[in-house]
């Protein structure tokens, strides 16, 4: 009998360091960019906004009406009036829902700590709803489309949609050359091209392209102006305007490895999510979509995700040589699934269980 437990704990043993060999890890979920700390500028546009933090139904505090403008800027009140209660009311209530819905972040009603990060995030311009003032958006489950889905039409009869661009010859910024600026936006737009049938080509002449990419700071003329470093990064208009606006005021970057600035914006990502609205996306809600309003500062987010792509080919149709890539899945659309040879590992353990029940 004695000599029966030793044995069979002999084998627990021996199963327990197996376990470890057929399991040599817990597989974890994809791993999501560090998000905005509250405290990295002090000097940030929406800063203060870290004060209404756990603030909820009921509460007063001085200022809230600069974050119910916030709101009403991005589309999520409809309602003109210039003045707005310090007091977080009904209305105000329904407001954060329906920007933690669209955000895609925990619908708590409160202004919880996520959110608040998440608000103070610097972000584009476009806004997320349609109000009366921005005719936006038909919202679909995911990605977005603008008012009545304007995109861009065939003007000949060329097999491909041909679309130029060009860059403003006074309204640009100094400190990255020229050369590297043009090859952001080559890459940027090929990104858009690979899935659809539309070729972007470079022109001089700004007056005469049909996108025209500028940078521009404070008031610019169009009704929507830039409010310095981080707060809104850029903005762009619905199709057929071609209009690419970047905000002077940030430090924008091509390489965060010679940019030591702590508020830098990857100058790329910001232009693949921009030359999406010029070509007719709205804000997408989920994160990890190039489409999705904010976007942090010294994160790279380029690549296109399978909820951009289905957007823009619901415009645009497939460019037909289109392929799929698995960097295309976000952490929604992929999810975990079993791979390839793990059953071998079940039924390893299913032996071993079956010979520590036999001894
Ligand atoms: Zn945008
Ligand atoms: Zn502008």
């Amino acid at each position: 009998m004695y000599r029966y437990y030793r044995y069979n704990i002999l084998v627990f043993i021996l199963l327990l360091s197996l376990i470890q060999h057929v399991f040599p890890a817990r597989i974890l979920p994809p791993i999501s960019p560090p998000e905005f700390p509250i405290n990295l500028s002090a000097n940030a546009t929406w800063h203060t906004f870290s004060k209404f933090t756990n603030a909820g139904k009921g509460a007063s505090f001085s200022g809230m009406s600069e974050l119910k403008k916030y709101f009403q800027r991005f589309g999520y009140l409809d309602n003109f009036s210039d003045t707005f209660s310090d007091t977080f009311d009904d209305e105000f209530e329904s407001v954060v829902l329906k920007y933690q819905k669209k955000m895609g972040i925990p619908v708590t009603g409160r202004l919880d700590s996520g959110t608040v990060s998440q608000i103070m995030l610097p972000r584009c311009g476009v806004s997320d709803y349609i109000t009366r003032k921005h005719k936006i958006i038909h919202v679909s489950k995911k990605y977005a489309f603008f008012d009545g889905e304007p995109r861009w039409r065939q003007t000949s009869k060329t097999e491909n949609l041909m679309l130029t661009y060009a860059f403003s010859d006074g309204h640009m910024i100094d400190y990255i050359s020229y050369s590297e600026i043009r090859d952001v936006f080559q890459r940027s737009f090929g990104r858009w091209a690979s899935t659809i049938p539309v070729n972007f080509t470079e022109v001089d002449d700004y007056r005469t392209a049909d996108i025209k990419i500028a940078f521009y700071g404070g008031d610019h003329g169009d009704g929507e102006p830039f409010d310095g470093v981080l707060g809104v990064l850029a903005h762009a208009f619905s199709p057929e305007n071609g209009r690419l606006h970047f905000d002077t005021a940030e430090t924008w970057a091509v390489d965060f490895g010679s940019t030591g600035s702590n508020v830098a914006i990857d100058l790329e990502s910001v232009a693949t999510h921009e030359i999406g609205h010029i070509l007719g996306l709205a804000h997408s809600s989920v994160k990890e979509a190039v489409m999705y309003p904010s976007l942090g500062p010294r994160i790279r987010k380029v690549d296109l995700k399978m909820d951009d792509v289905k957007g823009i080919q619901t415009l645009y149709g497939s460019n037909p040589n289109f392929r799929y890539t698995p960097s295309m899945e976000s952490d929604i659309s992929s999810g975990y699934r079993p791979v390839r040879g793990e059953w071998v590992k079940w039924v390893t353990l299913l032996v071993l269980l079956v010979g520590v029940l036999v001894c």
